[in-house]
């Protein structure tokens, strides 16, 4: 653990250095931390940076606002309006702490970068893992972290890759995955953005540039959307993370061994979301109870 922790620490200088060196200077030496366990919102992440657990709650406002009728629709088959999604996502949202934060504790220690399991394996993406987090405490710094996942990735995974002396051209359209399409081919648009300009890293922190990236971004994602996060929710270590999540929900955890469609519709009930309760009545709800299976119940 030792080990790891001054390995890191040299990553980081490197990545300290060079957006130094590109005038958007860090300003401060982050803390580090190793655990031994794996990212919630990411199994295979090396390392994350904790105010993106701080700010999970904007996070989710974006997805549900944005996505949140998309999925429902393509991953469950269901129709439901913005009024039961405006619901649920305030219910999501009260339970974080109890969710999120008691199934990881470690997220909520003082250091700034969380160092995480996979860490140990991948020697070779170090440096570029480090480059990828200073960049968004850059943006923290600024209070430019806290609005839109798909741009802090692509911008953080953009300056990672010139970090690395690598474009971003493939175009996100073509990334398979919705974890691939998120960071890269959001880093492509990023780019197309940005290559232009004098000091790209200085045009990423442009309030007005980054309002027209995020447009061009989520009218090119919601297409794509319900596919991708099949893909992303396929492999084993995402289901762990999910099933972890999921069954902190008091009402959700009485679901195992138990899983029918008037028992899910009862959980959502006393968790009261009662509009979502509402509309499900009278549709087919395997779609639902498929993904619940899927996550262990
Ligand atoms: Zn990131």
């Amino acid at each position: 653990m030792e080990s790891i922790i001054t390995d890191a620490e040299k990553s980081l200088d490197k990545a300290l250095e060079f957006y130094e060196r590109n005038d958007v200077a860090l300003g401060y030496r982050p803390s580090l931390r190793y655990t031994d366990t794996i990212c919630p919102i990411r199994p295979d992440a090396l390392a994350c940076v904790k105010a993106e657990f701080e700010i999970v709650d904007k996070y989710i406002d974006f997805f549900y606002k944005n996505l949140g009728i998309v999925v429902w629709k393509g991953l469950y088959g269901l129709d439901i309006s913005d009024e039961a999604v405006g619901e649920i996502t305030r219910i999501t949202k009260n339970r974080l702490p109890e969710v999120v934060f008691s199934s990881y504790p470690e997220l909520m220690s003082e250091a700034d970068i969380v160092i995480f399991e996979p860490y140990k394996e991948d020697a070779s993406s170090r440096d570029v893992t480090m480059a990828h987090e200073v960049w968004h405490l850059i943006e923290k710094k600024i209070n430019l972290l806290q609005e839109h996942p798909f741009i802090a990735e692509g911008t953080a995974t953009y300056a990672m890759m010139k970090f690395a002396g690598v474009n971003c051209d493939r175009p996100l359209e073509d990334f398979d995955d919705y974890l691939m399409m998120m960071y890269h081919g959001s880093a492509n648009i990023v780019q197309n953005y940005v290559k232009n300009s004098k000091n790209p890293y200085l045009a990423m922190l442009d309030v007005d540039l980054r309002l027209k990236i995020q447009k061009e971004l989520l009218d090119r994602v919601k297409p794509l959307l319900t596919d991708k996060i099949k893909k992303m929710l396929e492999p084993v270590e995402m289901h762990d993370a999910e099933e972890k999540m999921l069954k902190q929900t008091p009402e959700f955890a009485n679901l195992v061994g138990n899983l029918t469609a008037e028992n899910i519709v009862r959980a959502y009930r006393q968790m009261g979301a009662v509009k979502l309760v509402d509309e499900l009545q009278g549709q087919n709800l395997d779609g639902l109870i498929y993904w619940f299976k899927k996550f262990g119940f």
